[in-house]
């Protein structure tokens, strides 16, 4: 039996007794009359305090909980209890949810939850921006109504077909997401999409890379095995003359190959983030003085070389990597120079910056070239870089070298006049009195 049954059964006993004794010391009569008051009262005594429960229903807050007395008193307070109980676990569920929908809004890929029908339910402000969706407008539209590239759009009809596999999009802004529908709960999917512009063009990069190196070597080795093929089908004995041209267009050839291998590990040396640059005093002066040595033996009295040495303020860096930077860009004004042109080098002051610029007389660089220079195999006339041993990666060095010592590069040219490439230093990498301190 019940609690509440245990705690009405002495009123029943009661009511019952004085009934019993009523009928005992009067009649039937009057026990009946007894009996029926005794159930009509409480009756209407429930009803009454039903009606207060149902006045309650219509705002039912812990404050408008009704007072009641005797069994209703108890009854009042554990539902008084439990909607205080109810309120707190509400509160608290809320704030998870806040919780958590601020961690989704602050994600850095775009989420919208889709119904088992693809309406949008809810989108975090990524989506917004990636899709141009509005998270109040739009929610209950057709996600396909909104995102309307076909791709997506097959992607959408077919993805339980392969869902691991994600679909790529190209938006009209260049910018390429990943995006995959993930089913969840009952039949809802969940969009995530991911920027993956940088990776693609890291990818496409690569590729490039790869193509362009191929390119490279390949033409060389052709060479070098047409002569080894002649050779070969000339028997025995090729005549001297012969044998002698095609040894020196092979040693050209091989040569190239070379240059091209050793610039390609100067610069993956440089570009490896775990190679830090070893710094010690460059004496500037004195490696820009051994430049224009070799300058002069490289240019073999074809142009004039002038040096001006305006300060002997030196640098923070690394030697061989500045020989190397900025070796190329004077071996570029050498061979972008027709003979007697004139090239020259100075190291001097500018403000707080000290800058190394290398101006020539040569061919100069139309504008639209200019942007594009440091890129690795960036060539404006392939036949002439190739002509005069270039491997294309001579300005991504220099680019390279000048990043690690926060330096700069400054290209300025006009096309058929020549042009002036400069170095530029900021005041943290001179050579304080003291030495290289950093
Ligand atoms: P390359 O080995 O082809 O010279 P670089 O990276 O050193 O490669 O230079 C890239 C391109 O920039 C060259 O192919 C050339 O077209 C142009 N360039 C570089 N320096 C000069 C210069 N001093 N005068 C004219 N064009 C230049």
């Amino acid at each position: 039996m019940s609690r509440f049954w245990l705690r009405m059964l002495p009123q029943f006993l009661l009511f019952g007794g004085v009934a019993l004794l009523v009928w005992a010391a009067v009649n039937a009569s009057y026990a009946l009359v007894f009996l029926i008051l005794a159930v009509l009262i409480p009756f209407f005594w429930m009803l009454h305090h039903l009606a207060l429960i149902d006045n309650w229903l219509d705002s039912p807050t812990v404050e408008s909980v009704p007072e009641g007395t005797g069994l209703w008193e108890g009854v009042f307070s554990r539902l008084r209890r439990l909607v205080r109980q109810r309120n707190q676990r509400q509160q608290e569920l809320e704030s998870e949810l806040r919780d958590l929908q601020q961690a989704i809004a602050a994600l850095p890929d775009a989420i919208v939850i889709l119904d088992s029908a693809d309406h949008i339910e809810w989108c975090n402000p990524m989506a917004e921006e990636y899709f141009g969706l509005d998270g109040k407008r739009d929610l209950g539209q057709q996600v396909s109504y909104l995102i309307r590239q076909p791709q997506f759009v097959d992607y959408l009809a077919d993805h339980q077909k392969s869902p691991d596999q994600p679909c790529i999009l190209k938006l009209s802004n260049e910018r390429i997401l990943s995006v995959q529908i993930i089913p969840y709960a009952d039949r809802k999917n969940l969009l995530l999409a991911r920027d993956i512009t940088r990776l693609e063009n890291v990818e496409r990069m690569r590729r490039d890379f790869v193509a362009n190196v191929s390119h490279e070597l390949r033409t060389p080795l052709t060479v070098v095995n047409g002569f080894l093929e002649t050779l070969s089908d000339m028997g025995g004995s090729p005549d001297a003359e012969m044998m002698k041209r095609s040894l020196d267009l092979m040693t050209g050839q091989t040569d190239r190959m070379k240059r091209l291998v050793e610039d390609l590990l100067t610069l993956s040396r440089l570009e490896n983030v775990e190679n830090l640059l070893s710094e010690e005093d460059v004496n500037v002066p004195a490696l820009v003085r051994q430049i224009h040595q070799d300058a002069l033996s490289l240019s073999g009295k074809n142009h004039q070389i002038e040096l001006h040495i305006e300060t002997e303020v030196g640098l923070c860096g690394n030697t061989e990597e500045l020989r190397s930077g900025f070796g190329n860009l004077v071996s570029n004004a050498i061979r972008y120079t027709p003979k007697d042109g004139k090239i020259e080098l100075t190291w001097k002051m500018e403000g707080r910056h000290a800058v190394f610029s290398v101006k020539d007389s040569g061919i100069g660089i139309e504008l639209e070239h200019i942007p594009r220079l440091t890129e690795r195999f960036y060539r404006v006339d392939r036949s002439r870089s190739r002509g005069t041993g270039g491997t294309g990666l001579g300005l991504a060095i220099v680019k390279h070298v000048l990043n690690r010592h926060q330096a700069r590069l400054e290209i300025s040219s006009k096309f058929g006049q020549g042009s002036i490439f400069r170095a530029v230093f900021p005041p943290s990498r001179l050579l304080a009195e003291a030495g290289c301190i950093r």
